[in-house]
């Protein structure tokens, strides 16, 4: 397929970064280093163009993310302008910032789903994970107003060493919170998750004792919950289709409006990102240099280049094979084809050993930077 081709087909989904502000320091957020400041953000009215562009393109989905979207002010407006616009909208939310009101507000402006994150099944841990005392009791709490609200809810935990053993645990407390859906999504290393690796990084009996329990719950709990369970890079022999294919299903816009092809885009150097605020969004999923760069399968290397599977995973990601190689046209070194695949390996096993020695307490956690004292 051409990239021609590739970029005639509208895009399903715009994933709207609303703002980086957050409460919580997720030590995997998949949020950049180089968090955008509240007064780079887009205005209301710009976001509102975004949207309506985006529904002119072809967009069905929008999901509204951060950092924390209950930090914007104008929440309930920019909703109320999706649902005007005919876009499905999904919150994407910690949960802190909205009370059982503004759900009901939100809901009545025409919010569709809410997808909400929890660290742990346990409070302590999952506090502690949050950097956020108090986050748990107010997530459980905020579950239960969107559902009594009849919004369908998800609920979103990543696994990695600390709650690893509870990801069982998790699943049956998404049921106990009346969720239709539960993803179980191993840590993923870009943003600040490779900046926490060591801490967060499980062995290989934790993530293949995790997976075997997740998939039988997956046949347990058929009929009672829908569970999405992303496997574990490090310990995969195929990569995952990242984003569904590079510049393929869905545009990312970070709060001061630059267009990506992926949230972690901005790690690979070189890549030129055009910003809604000089281009509309038919032009950015057309022409934008960056989301050009690695469409469809014109710009692979062997062994993807040749691969039969390079039109379903398309090499995987990006973002990954540049952190592992130092070159984003590399297959994903996750690949057991790849050439950089025992770099991989010898991660995962130095990592997995040390890290039972590294206890969560070494988390850098994410948090805006302060500014210097002038
Ligand atoms: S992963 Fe955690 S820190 Fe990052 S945006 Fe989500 S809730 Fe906030
Ligand atoms: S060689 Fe490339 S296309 Fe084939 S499975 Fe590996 S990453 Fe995917």
């Amino acid at each position: 397929m051409s990239p021609a081709q590739t970029k005639s087909e509208p895009p399903a989904g715009l994933l709207a970064e609303l703002t980086h502000r957050c409460p919580l320091g997720c030590p995997y957020c998949s949020n950049p280093l180089e968090l955008d400041a509240r007064e780079l953000e887009l205005g209301t009215a710009a976001w509102q163009r975004v949207f309506s562009e985006a529904a002119a393109l072809g967009v069905l989905q929008v999901h509204l993310s951060g950092g924390e979207p209950a930090a914007r002010r104008d929440l309930e407006e920019i909703v109320g302008h999706c649902a005007k616009e005919g876009l499905y909208t999904n919150l994407i939310t910690s949960g802190i910032g909205l009370t059982k009101e503004r759900i009901a507000v939100l809901a009545q402006a025409g919010l569709d789903h809410v997808q909400l994150s929890i660290q742990d099944c346990e409070p302590h841990s999952a506090d502690y994970i949050a950097g956020y005392n108090g986050a748990f009791a107010r997530k459980k709490m905020v579950a239960a107003w969107v559902t009594q609200e009849g919004l369908p809810l998800t609920v979103n935990a990543v696994i990695h060493r600390a709650n690893i053993s509870r990801a069982g645990k998790l699943v049956e407390l998404a049921v106990g919170l009346g969720a239709r859906r539960v993803e179980i999504a191993h840590a993923q290393y870009y943003g600040w998750a490779i900046r926490n690796r060591a801490a967060l990084m499980p062995s290989v009996a934790e993530a293949e004792a995790a997976i075997a329990e997740v998939e039988a719950l997956k046949q347990k709990l058929s009929g009672t919950i829908v569970i999405d369970h992303v496997n574990p890079d490090y310990y995969a022999r195929t990569p995952k289709a990242c984003m569904g294919g590079w510049g393929k299903r869905i545009l990312n816009v970070t709060p001061s409006g630059k267009a990506l092809p992926c949230h972690a885009a901005e790690t690979i150097p070189g890549l030129i990102f055009w910003n809604v605020a000089d281009h509309s969004l038919a032009d950015i999923w057309a022409s934008s240099p960056a989301f050009n760069a690695f469409r469809g399968v014109e710009w692979m290397r062997e062994p993807c280049r040749s691969c039969p599977r390079r039109e379903i995973d398309f090499g995987g990601c990006r973002c990954q094979a540049f952190a592992l190689t130092g070159d984003a046209r590399q297959a994903d070194p996750v690949c057991h084809l790849s050439p950089h695949h025992g770099r991989v390996q010898q991660i995962a096993a130095e990592l997995s050993q040390a890290g039972a020695a590294k206890s969560a307490a070494a988390y850098i956690y994410r948090r805006v930077k302060q500014r210097e004292p002038a």
